[in-house]
């Protein structure tokens, strides 16, 4: 398979071109912009130092930004597994939404089939671990909520893109709110850092904001930065699967 895209560039990479074992990433984000030209000006402007690999629009076109053996500024300061900063060793894929701050919409059925193509292409090209395939937030949990809550994991999953629990919703219900014990709340965190989240010199704070990047992953259906049953046994699941 092959990816024919418009091609937009950005000036905003380093020009080091690195070796193609490099790349073991995919990284989703949202662009959280008032607006699609917006989004594609400020990627595309020297002045901002930010980009992406490939962008999407709300109509599922997918623009090329900057050539793939190229690094992109789309991660910032960020951690999984022992990786530090994974700029260097990711494709960053932006996708048209306003996100929180502006009026998150739900992604439109183009953008998603656009990115299992983009994402499919990408995982065969550089032989990318499904496990190795991540939302912004999931890396930068202190600064970020993009892709967000209703970025279709569970879905994508299904093609083989990404991680996924597959535990029953039935099931999961009847643990939702139901309260552990302070040990088991450790034990969630030590699955959460099997997984490959950065769980080092957690404060409350951070903890918070922790919990709440699982869930909009993990658990969409409730984000409220509390861990229940729910949260837990979700995280043993996944933690067997990384
Ligand atoms: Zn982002």
């Amino acid at each position: 398979m092959n990816i024919k895209t418009p091609i937009n560039f950005s000036p905003n990479f380093s020009t080091t071109r690195r070796n193609k074992k490099k790349i073991k990433y995919i990284v989703y984000h949202y662009t959280g912009m008032r607006s699609e030209n917006k989004a594609v000006k400020r990627l595309t402007d020297v002045n901002s130092n930010v980009s992406c690999h490939y962008f999407i629009k709300r109509n599922g076109q997918i623009i090329l930004m900057i050539p793939e053996l190229f690094e992109a500024w789309h991660a910032g300061k960020s951690n999984w597994k022992k990786d530090i900063s994974l700029n260097k060793n990711s494709i960053g894929i932006e996708i048209s939404n306003k996100g929180h701050e502006f009026g998150y919409e739900n992604f439109s059925k183009a953008q998603i089939s656009s990115l299992i193509k983009l994402s499919k292409y990408l995982i065969k090209k550089y032989n990318i671990k499904i496990s190795n395939i991540l939302g912004h937030s999931d890396i930068a949990f202190e600064r970020k909520k993009d892709p967000g809550e209703k970025f279709p994991w569970k879905h994508l999953a299904n093609k083989k893109i990404g991680i996924w629990h597959k535990i029953k919703e039935k099931k999961l219900k009847k643990y939702r709110k139901k309260k552990i014990s302070n040990i088991e709340m450790f034990t969630f965190i030590k699955y959460l850092n099997k997984i490959g989240y950065f769980t080092k010199n957690l404060n409350n704070n951070k903890k918070l904001t922790l919990v709440k990047s699982f869930q909009r992953r993990f658990r969409q259906k409730l984000i409220n930065g509390k861990i229940d049953r729910e949260c837990l046994i979700i995280a043993e699941k996944l933690s067997k699967l990384s």
